[in-house]
């Protein structure tokens, strides 16, 4: 595993714990020698990981919209920073660069962008791994829901199974290098 993109609030939440993990993720993709994918901004969580690679002598690649370079404050020290046209060219951009995908704590951004590339992987255009990091409960109330979109006839069991749920990072990053994808539907063959 090359490089994984990280998608996370551009708030840093209410608690410390939120932080913390951020940090410690960063740290462990700097000594893994794997490198970031984020959204290129100073604000929230997403620059507290990205401080944190850095910080550990990592490489981070941050891509951000034109239009959202004042909002969430381009990180002025990123070695690389592709600022593109639309949301769309950034999604695309950081689903193509990475090998896999990470959601920290976020709102609406975190869960649109996460949910996009998993819905790919779900169509068996790409077979990359994801990873929910539930620090302090967040993801708890959410991985109800999914398993109601199960239980439900919604969603199938080895697509339920795609997102690897670990309150650690250490741990999250174990099982995404073990991860094998479920067969492709046949429809896509
Ligand atoms: P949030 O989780 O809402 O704090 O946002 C985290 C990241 O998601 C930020 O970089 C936002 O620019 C991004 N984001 C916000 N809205 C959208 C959207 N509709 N589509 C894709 N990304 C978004």
């Amino acid at each position: 595993m090359k490089r994984i993109a990280v998608y996370c609030g551009s708030n840093k939440g209410t608690r410390p714990e939120y932080t913390v993990a951020a940090e410690q993720l960063g740290e462990l993709l700097a000594r893994e020698k794997i490198e970031l994918v984020y959204g290129g901004g100073m604000v929230g969580l997403m620059g507290v990981v990205a401080d944190a690679v850095l910080k550990h002598g990592g490489h981070v690649i941050g891509v951000i919209p034109e239009k959202l370079v004042i909002k969430e404050v381009v990180h002025e020290k990123l070695p690389d920073l592709r600022v593109v046209k639309t949301m769309h060219e950034r999604k695309a951009t950081m689903a193509e660069l990475a090998d896999g995908f990470i959601a920290l704590p976020g709102g609406y951004g975190t869960f649109e962008e996460f949910f996009e590339v998993l819905t790919w992987s779900q169509l068996g255009w790409h077979q990359k791994s994801f990873g929910l990091l539930d620090i302090a409960g967040f993801y708890h109330a959410l991985q109800g829901f999914l398993d109601h979109a199960q239980s439900e006839g919604f969603l199938k069991p080895q697509h339920r199974a795609l997102v690897l749920v670990e309150n650690d990072a250490e741990k999250m990053l174990a099982r995404m290098k073990a991860f094998r994808p479920p067969e492709a539907p046949k429809w896509i063959r």
